[in-house]
């Protein structure tokens, strides 16, 4: 794999409690185990920081040795995207369940807001849901209670933290804080 790759490989931080704390950069997470700050708990299979005299697997999490007491990033609200409005949804329509791999011929899943933009609702999480786009053209700008559709979950704030454990937690899809919160 080439050095770009390593260079943008990221890597959870966990408190000495086991907790998740933050993701931050793999190169970054080097240095503190380099510091006797952490310990690893996983490494990437194949990709290695290399230097004139050393050679380390990637960390792609690491254990801090000493309780940390700050506010962990982790339990912050994550930022309203359309990416994490699907992963909080699961990619499943909050009126029909449809799931996305249910999605058929010219479907897909679309941002709806419940209380719609042009009657004063905001773009916000409490406000927003994952809507096919059939159902969302079925809702257009009505409320609720004037299309007679129901939904089926009640849309919450998720934390990072949440959003971070629906997700995929394959390596490539960690979503870095920059992106979740
Ligand atoms: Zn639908």
């Amino acid at each position: 794999m080439s050095a770009t790759s390593v260079d943008h490989l990221s890597c959870v931080v966990y408190n000495s409690s086991y907790e998740p704390l933050s993701v931050i950069r793999s190169r970054e997470a080097v240095v503190h185990l380099y510091e006797g700050k952490a310990t690893v708990i996983e490494e990437h299979p194949s990709l290695v920081f290399r230097s004139a005299k050393l050679s380390i697997p990637a960390p792609t999490q690491i254990v801090l040795k000493e309780y940390k007491r700050s506010r962990p990033a982790f339990r912050a609200a994550a930022q309203l995207t359309q990416r994490n409005l699907f992963v909080r949804d699961k990619y499943t329509c909050a009126y029909c369940n449809k799931s996305r791999s249910n999605l058929g011929h010219k479907e897909f899943l679309t941002r709806d807001h419940i209380v719609p933009l042009s009657r004063g609702g905001l773009d916000i999480w409490t406000n927003v849901v994952t809507a096919c786009n059939k159902c969302n053209n079925k809702k257009a700008d009505l409320m609720l209670s004037e299309c007679k559709m129901v939904l089926l979950r009640q849309p919450k704030i998720p934390s990072v933290f949440e959003l971070w454990s629906k997700s995929s937690k394959s390596i490539k899809h960690l979503p870095h804080m920059s992106e979740v919160c």
